[in-house]
């Protein structure tokens, strides 16, 4: 699936061939936010949507007010807005903002139209698509000063300083990137893109304007969505289904559109060619820097289990999925508190010739109160073990174990054994607070693999 989270098929570039339009774009099971961005407009996009919805069920719009036309802005209009996003495909309000790019409307009116517009939003509790052009100051101040706190996006984000697209990322904005990223000289762009966390990255056409470089010169359409997809997931170094998804599920979870399987708690997850198994949300760490502490959705997967699953849930789950050349066990939790499930799943797929990796804090003698490297013997092909620390007091201080200062030598020892008949990874965590050349020194010494992460949760 692919959300295109922007576009104007309202316009008159599309009113010839729209069906035709909707038609290609649903065949590549591509969803699609149309926006208004003045009063008229977001009437006929409500009025487009009630037309085509029985055949086009996954159309969503939003009511907006173009800071084009601020110059002419009547605050009266308000009222006629305040009843239009009552109506059930409406998702956001938007598109509003500042352009001081091209100053059709002088900034001071751009401000008070933005402003009444962001009133409105936080009185009718409905999340905003923010146009911004130049103007990211002024935009960051009227946001601070109003206590803006609601949520929205920043709709195709231009600005080649990363440290705007922060500052909207820390006030909780997602960020939608279009066709611009895929053009030859968009060097700046791509690299903002690089700093997006995956949570928090939106995708768009912007239809008809801003056509992908494959489609440069002609008319932009919802179905060319793929090619901006296909960039990103380039960037990010994911796939295109991988992108996809999360792309898909931040628009539904940033505009309240329910989709009750795609926010469904996963115990089996795809990612890239390897599924990975939750088995358990609990662990002995308490980690400064672990996921769950921003958001149980990792990936476009909801990972915070309503129940623990047993070995026939995962079987039947697992069957699901197809083309996976491993299974990882790796959720919100630490896999060795569920050892016997482990080891039988483990024995499940090795049975089918699949690779298994467990990803681990390396506790699991402490947990279970004994050795049991020898009952993964044979099970479990390869270990990443998160090391996270160059000593015991660091250790200590970022993750916090249940099982004191000591655990730390435990892991060392876990390490030292289990590399004997498992290939190991140590892996660390990169933030400041670690010093990554000690670790990998401490790897050497274990005659083990080493690799840093990045931290999923960048920037946020
Ligand atoms: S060990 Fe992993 S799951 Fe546990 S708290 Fe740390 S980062 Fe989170």
């Amino acid at each position: 699936m692919l959300f295109d989270s922007h576009c104007h098929l309202t316009l008159k570039d599309f009113h010839h061939d729209i069906d035709d339009v909707l038609k290609r774009a649903s065949k590549k099971n591509i969803r699609i936010i149309i926006s208004g961005d003045t009063l008229e407009s977001s009437k006929e996009v409500i009025s487009l949507i009630k037309e085509k919805k029985h055949i086009f069920p996954h159309l969503y719009a939003t009511s907006g007010y173009h800071p084009y036309y601020s110059d002419d802005f009547d605050p009266a209009v308000i009222s006629q807005y305040r009843t239009l996003i009552k109506e059930s495909s409406v998702v956001a309000l938007g598109e509003i903002g500042l352009d001081y790019y091209r100053e059709n409307s002088l900034p001071e009116n751009q401000k008070k139209t933005f402003q009444a517009f962001l009133k409105l939003s936080i009185e009718e509790d409905i999340p905003i698509v923010i146009h911004l052009r130049d103007a990211e100051d002024d935009l960051i101040n009227i946001l601070d000063k109003n206590g803006y706190s609601h949520k929205g996006t920043i709709h195709c984000f231009s600005s080649e300083n990363p440290d705007f697209a922060k500052e909207f990322l820390k006030r909780g904005f997602m960020i939608s990137f279009a066709g611009q990223v895929t053009f030859p000289k968009a060097d700046s762009l791509r690299e903002v893109v690089k700093e997006i966390p995956l949570n928090r990255l939106l995708i768009e056409t912007d239809a008809p304007y801003l056509a992908p470089q494959a489609r440069r010169g002609k008319r932009n359409e919802p179905s060319y969505i793929e090619y901006t997809a296909k960039k990103i997931a380039e960037i990010k170094d994911i796939s295109v289904e991988d992108l996809g998804r999360i792309t898909s599920l931040n628009t539904m979870r940033v505009y309240r559109i329910n989709d009750d399987k795609a926010f469904m708690p996963k115990i089996c997850y795809k990612i890239k060619n390897s599924l990975y198994i939750n088995l358990t949300n609990k662990c002995s760490n308490d980690c400064d820097f672990c996921v769950k502490k921003k958001d149980n959705f990792i990936y476009g997967y909801n990972l915070k289990l309503k129940n623990e699953p047993d070995y026939e849930d995962i079987i039947r789950l697992s069957s699901d999925e197809e083309d996976f050349d491993e299974i990882v066990f790796c959720g919100l939790g630490e896999p060795t508190y569920r050892l016997d499930l482990l080891k039988k799943v483990a024995a499940y797929f090795k049975g089918m010739g699949k690779k298994v990796r467990l990803n681990t804090n390396g506790q699991g003698n402490i947990i279970n109160k004994k050795n049991i490297i020898p009952e993964l013997e044979g099970l479990i092909d390869e270990m990443s073990i998160s090391l996270n620390a160059e000593n015991k007091e660091k250790y200590q201080e970022i993750c916090k174990s249940v099982y004191g200062i000591e655990s730390y030598s435990d892991i060392l020892d876990f390490v030292e054994k289990s590399s004997k008949s498992i290939s190991v990874t140590l892996t660390v965590v990169k933030i400041p607070e670690v010093n990554i050349e000690k670790c990998r020194k401490i790897s050497q010494n274990l005659g083990v693999s080493f690799r840093v992460r990045e931290e999923y949760f960048k920037n946020i």
